[in-house]
């Protein structure tokens, strides 16, 4: 029997540790993918410290994987022997229940997620549902196109919440998702003002050098009021200093799994229309939307690249702020 590398959690708040598993056998509309990169996320450092709490334990973590097809299961006829292909956080639904009808799987109630439900990409072999895999764009490397399929896309998804009438944008907590999203909406017109931990220069510089039109401390208010914000770090508070720097009728958009508590607030920071609002998951048509337009843009994204084994090292890092950009582990180099 073929074995693989592969880091495992076994419980939540433990390290995760290297371990040779045995390469899975895909079943029925599944396809076994090689894995070339796995980006790295905060909702994984959300599973290893046990705030997300139905963990299919011992775990691979990872949900965006970008590998090639080597083997399919029965049934499974969508993709050829080595296509290219990225699996993100949505790894199935039922189909059938009542958001899945209504054109919100990413509300399904029985879904599966990658590397929470099922074992994701931290490992050389992942299996995927075929029908929630996106074909990715050719001009990526497997490297760059990784952070697109969850920074990326939820990241997205959370823009597209804002709504339409968004002329100045604020962007509080400037990771891996904002510095994709920077780029999507310099490349739709609007003004960007970026939000960081409070005297993290390196953040607030890349912010600019991405086209940022003004970046400073998540505890000042932006030269001018916002029509939105975007919050991605996983910090309540930020909810209410959003709050006081947008316009009537603006809108904050939670982009995370995961928040510490929202302090109480005076009405007042909400009146006039103002919107709070949660974004959940993606549906399949977020991917192909976003990975059609992130060649247009073009995205570049900036990754910080580990080793496999340095799973570990890449979510400590990230729990740090430690890098810009986003982290990506680099398994079966080609
Ligand atoms: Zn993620
Ligand atoms: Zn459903």
């Amino acid at each position: 029997m073929p074995t693989m590398r592969a880091m495992l959690l076994d419980a939540p708040r433990t390290p995760l540790h290297p371990a040779e598993l045995l390469v899975p056998e895909p079943g029925a509309g599944q396809v076994l993918l090689k894995v070339h990169a796995c980006g790295v996320c905060h909702t994984d450092l959300h599973i290893l410290d046990g705030e997300l709490t139905e963990p299919n334990l011992p775990l691979v973590l990872g949900h965006q994987i970008v590998g090639t097809v080597t083997g399919s299961g029965p049934e499974a006829q969508r993709f050829h022997l080595g296509e290219r292909v990225g699996v993100p956080w949505l790894g199935a639904t039922d189909g059938t229940c009542r958001y899945c009808r209504r054109g919100q799987e990413n509300l399904c109630e029985a879904p599966t997620f990658t590397g929470y439900h099922v074992d994701g990409g931290f490992a050389e072999y992942a299996l995927a549902d075929e029908r929630f895999c996106f074909p990715l764009p050719e001009n990526y490397t497997d490297l760059d196109v990784a952070p697109l399929l969850c920074a990326g896309l939820i990241g997205y998804r959370t823009y597209r919440m804002a709504g339409e009438n968004v002329e100045t944008l604020g962007i509080y907590g400037f990771g891996a998702a904002a510095h994709i999203i920077t780029q999507v909406a310099k490349f739709e017109g609007k003004k960007i003002y970026a939000f960081t931990r409070p005297g993290d220069t390196a953040a607030q510089e890349f912010a600019l050098r991405l086209g940022a039109d003004w970046a400073g401390d998540s505890t000042q208010m932006p030269p001018e009021k916002l029509d939105a914000a975007l919050i991605f770090a996983p910090v309540g508070r930020l909810v209410v200093s959003a709050l006081r720097a947008t316009n009537k009728a603006g809108v904050v958009v939670c982009g995370g799994i995961h928040m510490s508590d929202i302090p109480s607030f005076p009405y007042s920071l909400l009146w006039k229309e103002r919107i709070i609002r949660s974004v959940a998951n993606l549906t399949r048509r977020d991917g192909e939307e976003f990975l059609a337009l992130a060649p247009q843009v073009p995205i570049k994204t900036d990754v910080k690249v580990f080793p496999l084994e340095q799973a570990g090292k890449a979510l400590e890092q990230l729990r740090h702020g430690e890098f810009t950009g986003a982290a990506v582990l680099e398994i079966n180099r080609k």
